[in-house]
């Protein structure tokens, strides 16, 4: 099936970084949010981020101002409705979701192939509330979207072959790189991400290393590019206990249970980075260790 028109709804971290990339790859793109500010700042973002890629000389003045032209913001999900691919990346909550895919349908073309960015919900759940769970996949971006070469293909129990071969030609257009996952709790990444985050946050709580030595020992010893701890800072440590829940209750096994420490912070509101605090303290000049 040929793709040209992208409905991608939520303009937030996300779905800014998947307007780029698509616009950036030639389709057109609807830019849908709830809220006018969050496509201002979306707009005003995606201008600034690829004109980075320009002063880099990644892309020419001419493909900016033409991927720009290609994104309609729009506040009326019916436009991101009569598109060929639908992208949902709103709020992490099942209940918003659903009403998104309520709200979308009366407005799909017959052919629309619907997905969601989720990191955590069943895409299977999810399909199964609309009327074309075959035309249903997971297309989990990660982030930041320009940057990072991946997407997650998530086949719900009921997704076809031809919508799966057709998002992959989509993510090979957008000059990334597919990788196939069932649907199960976390899918890969976070299903072998967060487990090591949480295992890094144990080996802290215990004292087995500190901050430092434990970032040190990933970054020099497994030659990972961040440290477990700057890279749960990253990501936000409400979302890694988030999705260690997930892992929890999806595949009922104690090895995936939540570090206390872990939930400390969230308590404390040390988020991260988004907070200025979480296993690093951000608010001097260089980030320094909390523990
Ligand atoms: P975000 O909070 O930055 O953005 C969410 C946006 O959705 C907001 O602009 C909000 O106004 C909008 N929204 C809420 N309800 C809506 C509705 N009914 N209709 C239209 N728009 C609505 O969130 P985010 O970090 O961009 O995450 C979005 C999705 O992407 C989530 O499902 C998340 O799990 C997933 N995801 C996030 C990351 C990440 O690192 N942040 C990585 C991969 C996947």
């Amino acid at each position: 099936m040929d793709i040209r028109k992208v409905g991608i709804v939520g303009a937030g971290q996300m779905g800014n970084g998947i307007a780029h990339v698509f616009a950036l790859a030639g389709y057109d793109v609807v830019l849908n949010d709830i809220s006018q500010e969050s496509l201002d700042k979306a707009m005003a973002l995606i201008a600034r981020n690829m004109e980075r890629q320009v002063s880099r000389e990644k892309i020419t003045a001419g493909e900016r101002d033409a991927a720009l032209a290609r994104i309609r913001p729009s506040l009326d999900i019916a436009e991101a409705a009569k598109t060929d691919l639908v992208i949902e990346a709103a709020t992490e909550n099942e209940a918003v979701k659903n009403k998104i895919f309520e709200q979308l349908q009366p407005h799909l073309l017959e052919h629309t192939i619907l997905t969601s960015n989720t990191s955590s919900i069943s895409i299977t759940r999810l399909a199964s509330r609309t009327d074309r769970p075959e035309r249903f996949m997971g297309f989990h971006f990660m982030n930041p979207v320009p940057v990072m070469q991946l997407v997650e293909l998530i086949r719900g129990i009921a997704t076809s072959e031809e919508t799966y071969e057709t998002c992959k030609q989509v993510v090979k257009r957008l000059g990334k790189t597919a990788a196939m996952a069932e649907d199960f709790p976390g899918f890969i990444v976070n299903r072998i991400l967060m487990p090591m985050i949480n295992e890094a946050v144990y080996a802290l709580y215990e004292g087995v290393g500190s901050v430092r030595s434990i970032d040190t020992s990933l970054k020099l010893g497994a030659n990972h590019p961040m440290g477990p701890l700057e890279l749960a800072d990253f990501i936000g440590l409400d979302t890694c206990l988030a999705i260690m829940n997930v892992l929890h209750d999806g595949l009922a096994d104690t090895k995936y249970r939540p570090c206390p420490l872990l939930t400390k912070y969230v308590e404390a509101g040390w988020l991260g980075r988004k907070t200025k605090r979480g296993f690093y303290d951000y608010r001097g000049e260089e980030p320094v260790p909390t523990r």
